[in-house]
């Protein structure tokens, strides 16, 4: 049967929760070359074998699979994924594979200003950048690398190459940057950019860490507020969690992204494929299926698609996450605004 015949006949993935799967989150590595203190520890993680990395073949297999079962967005991820080689090649078979209609970009944008324009001319809708300070020094103290001026050559050269919205998420931390809430939000009101501010979430690497520093959405939100009138705003379109604001004037707007205070479970649309192929359910846990002993056995489309659907019954109604306490996970990032 040809694809465009299964995405007629098939019906969508849908939990057990009744909640429809339709964006998938893939990260192409998981290495990367920042350290950000939240996120991974200084001397890197145990990263994966060559051998053990989904090739750009074996992913768009599992995103025409679920393409076939009502998956229509698709973001790249890692680890950072312009860390891996041609990852433009990558964008143009996914966005042309029936079905998937919108293909977005997380990067830490170290390396975006080289990439924006081949990676908008293979397809790519969008790009999330992460930026939680706009002081250079502190920049190396946060991500325990410099780059802060390339981040901010690809944030323009993502505008340039009509990448847009172009989403910058920072994750706030009492203490670290908390200071840097209103820069953040002039930057929103003044350009043609959408902030989100993430509050810290707890993994193994940074329980206390997370502990220490972790900042309320709500507290956030009221530290804005202290700038100007804050007016609710439809944001940008996409799959995000966020909910959105703008001072009178902005040309963007600040979003607030509250795994903690206020998960959003409930509207959860998302599964992740991890460069290891392994298919995790929930942000956080241990739900998971693996994709590539089957891939690499020789499943097609259908046999993969019904892979998908039986994953539906192990993906869990919400996170148990709270602040202070481990998140179980695996070699999963948190790519909760990502
Ligand atoms: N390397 C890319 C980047 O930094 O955008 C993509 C992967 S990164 C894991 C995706 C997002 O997850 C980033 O916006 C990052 O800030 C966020 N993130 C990572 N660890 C986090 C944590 N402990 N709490 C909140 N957000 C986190
Ligand atoms: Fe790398 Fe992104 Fe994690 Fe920072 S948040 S260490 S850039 S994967």
């Amino acid at each position: 049967m040809q694809l465009v015949d299964l995405i007629a006949n098939a019906a969508p993935l849908s939990d057990g929760f009744n909640r429809a799967i339709t964006y998938l989150r893939v990260s192409v590595t998981d290495k990367c070359n920042l350290r950000c203190v939240y996120c991974m520890p200084e001397e890197g993680l145990a990263w994966l074998r060559r051998e053990e990395i989904l090739s750009y073949e074996e992913i768009v297999d599992i995103v025409r699979a679920a393409a076939s079962v009502g998956v229509r967005a698709i973001r790249l991820t890692g680890g950072e994924p312009l860390l891996r080689r041609n990852v433009s090649h990558l964008v143009e078979a996914i966005a042309a594979v029936p079905g998937i209609d919108d293909v977005a970009l997380s990067t830490n944008g170290l390396l975006l200003a080289q990439a924006a324009q081949s990676l908008a001319a293979a397809g790519l809708r969008r790009v999330n950048v992460s930026l939680d300070t706009l002081r250079a020094d502190r920049f190396e103290t946060i991500a325990r690398r410099p780059g802060l001026d390339d981040v901010l050559a690809g944030i323009d050269a993502a505008l340039s190459a009509g990448l847009k919205p172009v989403k910058i998420n920072c994750v706030v931390m009492r203490g670290s940057n908390d200071d840097e809430i209103a820069d953040f939000a002039a930057l929103a009101r003044d350009r043609d950019v959408f902030v989100r501010f993430i509050e810290v979430m707890p993994v193994h690497e940074n329980l206390e860490l997370s502990a220490q520093t972790y900042v309320s959405s709500d507290e956030i939100l009221e530290r804005i507020a202290a700038l100007g009138e804050l007016a609710p705003v439809a944001g940008p379109p996409g799959n995000g969690p966020a909910r959105y604001f703008a001072l009178p004037g902005s040309r963007g707007a600040v979003g607030v992204i509250s795994p903690l205070s206020h998960d959003y479970c409930e509207r959860c649309n998302r599964v992740r494929l991890g460069a290891d192929g392994r298919l995790r359910l929930c942000l956080f846990g241990d739900h998971a299926l693996d994709l590539r002993t089957p891939l690499r056995a020789g499943a097609g489309t259908a046999e993969l698609a019904e892979l998908l659907r039986s994953a539906m019954l192990i993906k869990p109604e919400r996170h148990h996450l709270r602040l202070g306490e481990a998140a179980s996970r695996m070699r999963a990032f948190s790519e909760i605004g990502g």
